[in-house]
């Protein structure tokens, strides 16, 4: 049997950074930078204020003075007034300070007047003005080349006036469920069908991994017409199937591609998931052949397929986040392989956290309670068995 990081590195060596595309701001979220982005101006742009209030010359001011407002200055003003002798200029919080002003004084630090208005505070030189630069200068870096896109990235992004960056290409993945007694979900069942779930499992995991999948399925167990349908498959990055991998009469995938050189078959000393799939077809398209419990496909694509989906997208960092935890829970673990267990957290506020499996055993068809998994433990080969107060590794599959 095959150690599962050594399985784990077959999948990854499969995937190579994408390229480089140029996308609009709205579609970045999640996605990886590919190039530095650095300022080009100063931001802020110009002086401006930081409140509402008046725009003064503070060595002009003594507490109880009266100035006669010359302008008002809304954000976005354009206006160019000078604020001599005496003056004051209304101003709002982001308007360009005015030429003569060096201070604001808040609108709660005064009568409030328009025509002319009394100052009761005498503020600072320079207070409440928020200074160009301050923010950034040009050729500050923002955002560098690797990092995978957020909310506050894309504001900075934004604010430097830029549209468009350069990210790497979200792969394209096709997954393709197998099994003559799978019907679409909503289908009536007749007896021995049941719904397709891999497909939607797969399929919501891609995208979730900063993929787009193009789900396809159930198809039947019909090796002929899967091969066919394996290699005609045309400008996906990825092909994940599952089901039709194991030892059985009617395994559609391994029968399928049985004379493809580039894929092979193995057991890998993972449990749920020990017969597994991968290589390349033809044309090059890498594939990875899931098994088809619902348990094991969802293991199994955290396992190998997540990394490499990463290094497509340009992640630097492929490995999914643990979680160092403390088992709540006992178990026996089957001997010389790993053991994926779906756990959920017990008490999630204290560190360390406490973890209990979410069921008895680790039926790899238990896909209701699969739901109920906020983490995958990871119980390396070596371990035969969980005792409470062990401390484990946890994968979190819920943010
Ligand atoms: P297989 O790996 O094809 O032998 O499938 C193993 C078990 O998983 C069988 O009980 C299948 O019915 C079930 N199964 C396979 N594919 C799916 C799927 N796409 N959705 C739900 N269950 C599946
Ligand atoms: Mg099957």
């Amino acid at each position: 049997m095959r150690p599962l990081d050594e399985h784990r590195a077959a999948a990854l060596a499969l995937a190579a950074p994408l390229e480089h595309e140029e996308r609009g701001l709205d579609e970045l979220d999640g996605m990886v930078l590919a190039q530095d982005v650095r300022s080009e101006e100063y931001l802020p742009r110009w002086d401006n204020s930081a409140m509402d209030g008046y725009a003064v010359r503070a060595a002009d001011l003594t507490p109880g003075v009266q100035l006669r407002v010359i302008a008002e200055l809304a954000a976005g003003t354009g206006d160019e007034p000078v604020v001599g002798p005496g003056t004051a200029a209304r101003i709002m919080t982001g308007a360009p300070m005015p030429e003569g002003a060096d201070a604001v004084v808040p609108v709660e630090d005064s009568d409030g007047g328009t025509a002319t208005v009394t100052i009761h505070v005498v503020p600072a030189t320079g207070a409440h003005i928020r200074r160009s630069g301050e923010d950034a200068v040009p050729g500050d870096l923002l955002v560098a080349a690797g990092t995978a896109l957020g909310p506050a990235h894309i504001a900075a992004i934004a604010s430097v006036g830029r549209a468009t960056v350069l990210v790497h290409r979200r792969p394209r993945v096709a997954v393709v469920s197998t099994g003559d007694e799978l019907v679409p979900p909503g289908t009536p069942l007749l007896r021995g069908q049941l719904p397709d779930s891999n497909s939607w499992l797969l399929a919501a995991a891609v995208r979730e991994a900063g993929g787009v999948p193009i789900r396809i399925g159930p198809v039947g167990d019909d090796p002929l017409a899967l091969h066919a349908l394996l290699v005609g498959l045309e400008d996906v990055d990825l092909i994940v199937t599952s089901g039709g991998v194991s030892m059985g009469a009617y395994d559609v995938v391994k029968a399928a591609l049985a004379d493809e050189p580039g894929v092979e078959f193995v057991r890998v000393a993972v449990q749920p998931g020990k017969p597994q799939g991968l290589g390349r077809l033809p044309n090059g398209t890498p594939i990875v052949t899931l098994p088809g419990n619902p348990v094991s496909s969802f293991a199994s694509f955290e396992m190998f397929v997540r990394p490499a989906l990463r290094r497509m997208a340009g992640h630097v960092d492929v490995e999914p986040p643990t979680v160092t935890t403390i088992s709540d829970d006992a178990w026996t673990t089957p001997p010389e392989r790993a053991q994926i267990m779906p756990v959920r957290f017990v008490s999630d506020g204290g560190h360390p956290h406490v973890v209990r499996a979410t069921g008895r055993g680790s039926g790899s068809h238990l896909v209701a309670r699969l739901a109920l998994a906020e983490g995958l433990a990871v119980i390396p080969a070596a371990v035969d068995e969980v005792s409470v107060g062990d401390g484990i590794n946890v994968l979190r599959v819920k943010p």
